[in-house]
């Protein structure tokens, strides 16, 4: 898909919402240019592709921007489908590239040299009993996203919580949100009311939840208590990273604590009086089509194993870790992983 009518929305203040084409259901990613006293500022410039490439070299030149004319690339986490263009972006432009420490740190451990994070990942998803099948599909998977983040950005400045940020002629403060993505940005206008927070709240979507090795130990409980944090700020309009900018903030807020909720209350009843693993947890949450989509499969699986954890965290249920023998001769000592169930805590008040 090169730019299209579609592709391009002006917003007030001759912002301009780009709508980025995404290889995966999502679709797109909004990536937002506000325009400065010269040149202009680009949040997050999308995942690396061909496609998306071309699909740059067409909207600037729709817009009659230069690449030279892009002064600042901002984002606000590490998501590939977010950060995946930043450093190409640089190499066209010249312009910095800001983020937080954690997004930074982040993307080092996922797309850095000598990544381990992809073995690390698929290890972990062995332990919740990830079907052995799909244990080449999971590494590659991950090891794929590479070069659609490719290169790295040179040169970087750390955005901090707490401070102000200027861009597209406004003063923003800086808030820091927490479980979808570690020290995730999201910045606001008070004055307008106007929220810029990349996947922390999503229109008709619920933002990705995942439990992942080296992350957040408990990334469902960390957005709860960052949306409990953000429902106070007064907002107006949100300018989401995905589907379009929408007025019903805290209604949406709401909306995804009481998703989680019933959420946490499904994977109980799902438990029932088994000892079940994450994988299969997700099975019967999400169904086995899954396994035909990898990329589906992980963010499914790691959004299972928040979930159990966040109750575990509640006293709800157990974390049970089989030994070699019941675990069907699986031995730690052949590198093999060490099974995670879980059971529910049967409460004898
Ligand atoms: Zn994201």
């Amino acid at each position: 898909m090169i730019a299209n009518i579609q592709s391009i929305t002006q917003l007030e203040d001759g912002w301009l919402q780009v709508r980025v084409p995404l290889p995966f259901s999502l679709k797109w990613v909004n990536a937002y240019l506000l325009p400065e006293a010269e040149g202009w500022t680009l949040i997050d410039p999308g995942l690396r592709t061909e496609e998306t490439e071309a699909f740059w070299g067409a909207v600037l030149s729709e817009q009659d921007i230069g690449w030279q004319d892009i002064k600042a690339i901002v984002l606000t986490h590490h998501h590939p489908d977010h950060y995946g263009m930043a450093g190409w972006f640089q190499e066209q432009t010249g312009a910095k590239v800001y983020l937080s420490q954690a997004a930074l740190n982040s993307a080092e451990r996922l797309w850095g040299e000598n990544e381990i994070f992809s073995e690390q990942l698929t290890q972990a998803f062995l332990c919740h009993g990830l079907a052995q099948e799909l244990t080449e599909d999971m590494r590659e998977h991950m090891r794929g996203f590479r070069e659609r983040v490719s290169p790295q950005p040179a040169e970087t400045v750390i955005l901090q919580p707490g401070t102000i940020f200027r861009m597209g002629l406004v003063d923003w403060e800086i808030y820091s949100g927490e479980g979808h993505a570690p020290g995730h940005l999201i910045f606001y206008d008070r004055a307008s009311g106007r929220l810029l927070c990349g996947d922390q709240v999503l229109p008709d979507i619920s933002p990705n939840i995942g439990w992942m090795p080296g992350g957040d130990p408990d990334p469902l409980g960390s957005f709860l208590i960052s949306l409990q944090e953000l429902l106070p700020l007064e907002v107006g309009m949100v300018f989401p990273g995905h589907r379009n900018p929408f007025p019903q903030y805290r209604q949406r807020i709401q909306e995804l604590l009481e998703h989680h909720e019933r959420r946490l209350v499904k994977m109980t009843e799902l438990l029932g009086e088994e000892e079940r693993s994450a994988f299969e947890l997700c099975e019967l949450m999400f169904g086995t089509k899954l396994r035909g989509n990898t990329h589906n499969l992980r963010f499914a699986l790691a959004e299972t194993i928040a979930h159990l954890i966040q109750l575990e965290q509640r006293k709800l249920i157990a974390r049970v870790e089989l030994d070699d023998e019941s675990a069907g001769g699986v031995s730690e000592s052949l590198g093999e992983p060490r099974l995670i169930r879980y059971r529910r805590i049967i409460s004898l008040a």
